[in-house]
């Protein structure tokens, strides 16, 4: 990410761990699969070059099941999920952010989709 453009920054709870992108995304999807309904994310894709994560050593800690083909991030010390990444090498361009780290305002305008991860991976809207 180019440091020299002002970011906009989002922050964990506890504010160990930082999220830095350059806008927030016009479209955050809500999803209802497994894991999202249960983490309760609205993600927003981005390149990872456009991305900033900045963590305390330790400080993030992830998880991933069964086929392991994601791997999701939280904070260590209070639990907000921050991003997730592909963990195949051939995909790891993209990282979703969770955008609920970011400040409300941030999000106004920005359009909720409702994606049917659960069962038909169409959205709903
Ligand atoms: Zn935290």
């Amino acid at each position: 990410m180019d440091h020299r453009s002002p970011a906009l920054e989002g922050t964990c709870h506890c504010g160990a761990i930082r999220i830095y992108v350059r806008r927030m995304s016009r479209t955050l999807t809500s999803c209802n699969c497994s894991i999202c309904r249960r983490y309760g994310a609205l993600w927003a894709y981005y390149a990872a070059s456009s991305v900033r994560i900045k963590a305390p050593k330790g400080g993030l800690s992830r998880y991933s099941w069964k086929r392991k083909v994601r791997a999701y991030y939280r904070c260590r010390h209070c639990g907000c999920v921050t991003h997730y990444r592909y963990r195949q090498k051939q995909r790891d361009t993209i990282v979703a952010v969770n955008a609920v780290n970011f400040e409300p305002a941030a999000l106004a305008a920005s359009r909720i989709r409702h994606l049917d991860g659960a069962a038909s991976w169409k959205f709903l809207d």
